[in-house]
């Protein structure tokens, strides 16, 4: 039997609804209810990490469990990892974890969109599919996946698109790498690509901007002095209000990279596009294209990739995967 360790950080799947409809955490994690159940498909070691609601999570707690985890991974014997988690942030811990993991094991993240007490709760069935995952041996060597509603992401493409649907987890453009069903865990893609880029400190402070018609250059210049890098989601193919242009251009020229993501959810960032604040106009001055990362994950791995170099051409080599 497979010895899987399951970690749980908090979220919705710990928590539960009181009398009057409100969703709250819980002292004793509910979760250690389901451990009999488990013990079925998995010799199971079960702990908390933290228990809190995600929107509370932070970059240095993410790294923090990655450090955990490698820790535990050199004193004890396990075969898999599942990481419990809020969903409201589940994506950038586990896309964290992602770049600091570079591990065969199979680590898998879930969670829950209905508490511990509501009828139809997705938590026990969640978590018992992700167990079932990191105990497949098909899990290995895919990197940090995340498995919600009988679907199997990968850390890397998955982000959380509604607000209340169990439905919630989605890759938009790739899809789920698997499904699992009563009779098994079945993947039907495998990943081509990983980011690793371990850090044993982070340092840096780096933003995330949504542009929007009429933007003001005064937003940008007034984190400017507070920030080594930069995250802007662009429009479309990569174009941003010309106005910015200027301000984006001092803060390269400072030594603070600026990365582009499109604010699509779908597609590519491209310099197609020659008029001011056009995307040819934005690859001269020097600003970063990537793809396949949407903006808050983006931000991680420029938060991680700064802890290595600042130089502009190498964090442009580390952004083209
Ligand atoms: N607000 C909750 C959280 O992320 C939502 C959830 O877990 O589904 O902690």
């Amino acid at each position: 039997m497979k010895k899987i360790l399951v970690l749980h950080t908090g979220g919705t799947i710990s928590m539960s609804e009181n009398d009057h409809g409100a969703v709250q955490p819980n002292v004793v994690n509910p979760l250690y209810s389901t451990i009999e159940s488990l013990s079925s498909i998995a010799s199971v070691i079960v702990d908390d990490f933290v228990n809190i609601p995600s929107p509370h999570m932070t970059p240095p707690l993410m790294l923090q469990l990655a450090e955990q985890l490698k820790e535990r991974a050199e004193k004890e014997q396990f075969d898999g990892v599942v990481v419990t988690h809020g969903t409201d942030t589940l994506e950038e811990t586990a896309y964290f974890l992602d770049l600091q993991l570079d591990w065969q094991k199979p680590v898998v993240f879930t969670g829950a969109m209905r508490s511990s007490n509501e009828y139809g709760s997705d938590g026990p069935h969640n978590l018992i599919t992700a167990v079932r995952t990191a105990a497949s041996d098909e899990a290995k060597g895919k990197g940090v996946l995340v498995v919600f509603n009988d679907e199997i992401h990968t850390a890397k493409n998955v982000t959380k698109t509604h607000a209340s649907n169990i439905a919630t987890f989605k890759s938009p453009q790739y899809g789920p790498i698997g499904i699992i069903t009563k009779r098994g865990v079945h993947f039907h893609h495998t990943p081509l690509e990983f980011d690793s880029l371990p850090v044993d400190k982070l340092t840096k402070n780096v933003a995330l901007l949504k542009v929007y018609t009429g933007m003001d250059e005064q937003i940008i210049e007034a984190i400017a002095p507070h920030i080594d890098g930069l995250v802007i989601e662009a429009f479309g193919q990569g174009n941003i209000p010309p106005n910015l242009t200027a301000s984006l251009e001092q803060l390269i020229n400072k030594g603070v990279p600026v990365i582009l993501v499109s604010r699509s959810v779908s597609g590519i960032v491209q310099d197609v596009y020659d008029y001011p604040g056009g995307g040819r106009a934005l690859k001269k001055l020097g600003v970063i294209f990537t793809n396949g990362l949407s903006g808050q994950k983006a931000r991680l791995k420029l938060l991680v990739a700064l802890e290595m170099t600042s130089d502009q051409e190498k964090l442009q080599k580390l952004f083209l995967t």
